[in-house]
């Protein structure tokens, strides 16, 4: 309870498949989480605003490839009243996501965001993709709290194959990562985990990367295949070495999740909807057992939510604010935790910010193919 887990055990754990190794982790996990953020589960309400995207990214439905697609933008009041929506239900933070929409501009968003600041006591996360440092600055002038940019891989050949540049200007999301922290906002970032031609050790890696930049909050997920995309269609072949792929499942996004809470134990980390969209039944609270500590209801009317399709299927597409906040407050209660109130940012507690925490090391004990000799020293 003390070093810091190495990048080769995070590695050993990404492979481990002992259901009672596997076990500790969940719990040492759950322990980190509940001694270093708590009980709470913060809300977060989703507001999807606009579906336009600039990007051709070989992942995502929304990407300007696919043209069948209906695009839409949210107005301003309609972005207030879901703001609103997110104020009734006792929600603290209130996040505006969408493609990289060139009609998002630089005012138009900061008089958003000053109009929810005046208008509720929600605060703001923003999510619209690699904007301009200009654009950034303003918003964050306007008053907005937090951004959300997902670095998605640290393997930066594979980024490259699957995130192409937009007008010739290759993405640099850690530098983003790095302004945004400067500007002073909270910065979130993550992965999806599973994409074709990403290794184990490429995950080890991602989750690393999240220690070294300090992250406020980390969005882990499971890629899932859209049809309408390169990656979907298999136009893009990567070939990682055999057997190294690591699979789009939700056992490993929950190893993912639970060696981040290690490695980032202060972390806000949601226990994300395409983790519900893989598991719709429990899904969402196996995230929020094995490390997870933020959920994010989905606040987008009704009728935008099936256009906001990044990949097929997606949980609670059909459900209204309403219902989905019943739906996650029941869930959240059934597995003992209570909701958070207030914005629920980071609680960096003084001096504790180098905490991190060991995991037991799997590279260090004896293995058999059915049994494993467990050393609790590192328990
Ligand atoms: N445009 C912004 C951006 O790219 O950062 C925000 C919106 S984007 C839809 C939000 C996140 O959706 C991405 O960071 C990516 O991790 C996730 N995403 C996109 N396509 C996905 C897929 N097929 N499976 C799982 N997650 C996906
Ligand atoms: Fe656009 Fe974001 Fe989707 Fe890429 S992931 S196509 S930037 S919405």
């Amino acid at each position: 309870m003390s070093t810091p887990p190495s990048q080769m055990e995070i590695l050993s754990w990404l492979r481990e498949e002992d259901p009672q190794r596997l076990e500790q982790l969940w719990r040492r996990a759950d322990e980190v989480r509940r001694t270093h953020v708590g009980d709470e589960v913060h809300l977060r309400g989703l507001v999807e605003i606009s579906n336009y995207c600039a990007r051709q990214c070989a992942y995502c439905g929304l990407r300007a490839g696919n043209g069948p697609l209906e695009r839409y933008r949210m107005t301003v009041e309609e972005i207030l009243g879901s703001a609103r929506q997110a104020v009734a239900f006792g929600y603290g933070t209130v996040v505006l996501q969408g493609g990289e929409d060139a009609g998002l501009t630089r005012d138009w968003i900061a008089g958003v965001v000053r109009r929810i600041k005046a208008e509720t006591p929600l605060a703001v996360t923003l999510s619209l993709g690699e904007r301009a440092d200009e654009d950034l600055a303003a918003w964050r002038e306007a008053g907005a709290d937090r951004y959300l940019l997902r670095f998605e891989t640290s393997d930066q050949r594979l980024f490259a194959l699957i995130h192409p540049p937009l007008h010739d200007v290759p993405s640099d999301r850690v530098a983003i990562l790095r302004r945004l922290k400067a500007l002073g906002y909270e910065a979130g970032s993550g992965i999806m985990v599973g994409l074709p031609g990403q290794s184990y050790e490429s995950v080890a890696r991602d989750i690393d990367l999240f220690r070294d930049l300090d992250l406020d909050m980390i969005g882990i997920g499971p890629f899932i295949s859209h049809p309408a995309t390169p990656l979907g269609q298999g136009k893009i072949p990567p070939t990682p070495a055999q057997g190294d792929q690591v699979p789009a499942t939700e056992g490993i996004v929950y190893k993912a999740v639970a060696l981040t809470r290690l490695v980032c134990p202060e972390a806000n980390i949601p226990s994300t909807t395409a983790l519900a969209t893989i598991n719709q039944r429990n899904g969402r609270e196996l995230g929020l057992r094995r490390g997870a500590n933020v959920v994010m209801p989905n606040l987008t009317p009704v009728p935008y939510r099936r256009l906001y399709e990044i990949y097929p299927a997606k949980a609670c597409i059909t459900e209204t604010g309403d219902a989905c906040n019943g739906c996650l407050q029941v869930r959240i209660r059934s597995i003992g935790r209570r909701l958070g109130r207030g914005p629920g940012g980071r609680g960096k507690r003084p001096g504790s910010e180098a905490k991190t925490v060991r995991p037991p090391n799997p590279a260090t004990q004896t293995t058999t193919a059915h049994t494993r000799v467990v050393s609790t020293a590192s328990l």
